[in-house]
């Protein structure tokens, strides 16, 4: 009787929790002319994590993925102390998906000097508006974050979301300003489908609040469906009023340039635009754009 080739594919994956193993890890690889393609997450992974590595996988690349809450990036105690924490399921699933190298450090492996910052960034407009000006020091613990990771993994390509718009663009200038060897890849946000963007927070949505919050999503398609039809700040007032009339506590719905990330008041055919939207459902803050 002739034998299946196999019953099971296995997938291994290599864990490393220290600064010196994966880097001499990855040493060891990129001297044998290997792609590295990065992945940075906070964990609780869900699909669109896994776009991501999936969108590195077409290189094709050793892929690296790693897994840090990152403490400095919070600007609010509560959050950080309630982000989910799922290691082991995140595990399993990063294995399913055939990820090569996960980094799972800890704090101190991250910040050995502390997690004071040496000097501030220079962020520029990115982080005076939206969640720039929402969540004041975000954009610094996200830049210190990175450029820290960045120099342990040393990757040849970067996968981030388009589902956190203004970090892609806060990431991009890290990039650039601290001159660092890296192409930086966008990857289209992964939704339910009720449109709601895939996030690790979605976890903590109640019930009732899981059923409403495809409406942030909503809003973004009729601020897209109405450009040239009406003006922006009579959509923006009735996304507005729907979404407070649903429970919802908006911090801004806004649309930019989707470059420069400049507020517009209006429609401007002219420009590639991006509507975004941050608003609370309970003491869970949601955030999405659609670029028009
Ligand atoms: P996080 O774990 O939330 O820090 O996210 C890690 C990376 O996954 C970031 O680059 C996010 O933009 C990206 N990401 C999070 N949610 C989604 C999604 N729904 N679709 C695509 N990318 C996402």
């Amino acid at each position: 009787m002739a034998l299946p080739l196999y019953d099971f594919i296995y997938f291994i994956m290599f864990i490393f929790k220290t600064v010196k193993d994966i880097a001499a890890y990855l040493d060891a690889q990129r001297a044998q002319g290997k792609i590295i393609a990065f992945v940075p997450t906070m964990g609780a992974l869900h699909k669109g994590h896994l776009s991501l590595l999936k969108a590195a996988q077409q290189v094709p690349a050793l892929t690296v993925c790693s897994i840090f809450v990152n403490p400095t990036q919070f600007n609010n105690a509560a959050d950080l102390e309630k982000y989910p924490r799922t290691t082991e399921q995140d595990i399993a699933l990063l294995t399913e998906a055939a990820c090569d190298v996960l980094f799972l450090p800890d704090v101190a492996e991250v910040y050995p000097d502390g997690r004071d910052i040496q000097e501030p960034y220079d962020l520029g407009y990115l982080e005076s508006v939206l969640e720039g000006a929402y969540r004041p020091g975000h954009f610094q613990g996200v830049a210190q974050v990175v450029e820290r990771l960045l120099r342990i993994v040393k990757p040849h390509k970067l996968y981030l979301g388009q589902k956190d718009f203004q970090q892609v663009a806060v990431l991009r200038r890290l990039i650039d300003i601290r001159h660092l060897d890296v192409t930086l890849e966008s990857v289209p946000t992964t939704r339910e489908p009720d449109g709601l963007a895939m996030s690790s927070r979605n976890r903590r949505l109640t019930e009732t609040q899981r059923s409403l919050a495809g409406l942030i999503y909503q809003c973004l398609v009729s601020i897209q469906s109405k450009k040239g039809m009406q003006s922006f700040s009579v959509v923006q007032k009735e996304c507005r009023e729907l979404l407070i009339h649903k429970g919802f506590r908006p911090d801004y719905i806004e649309l930019a340039d989707a470059a420069t990330l400049e507020l517009l008041p209006d429609y401007d055919p002219s420009r590639k635009m991006v509507a975004l939207i941050a608003a609370y459902i309970g003491e869970i803050r949601l955030i999405d754009n659609l670029v028009l």
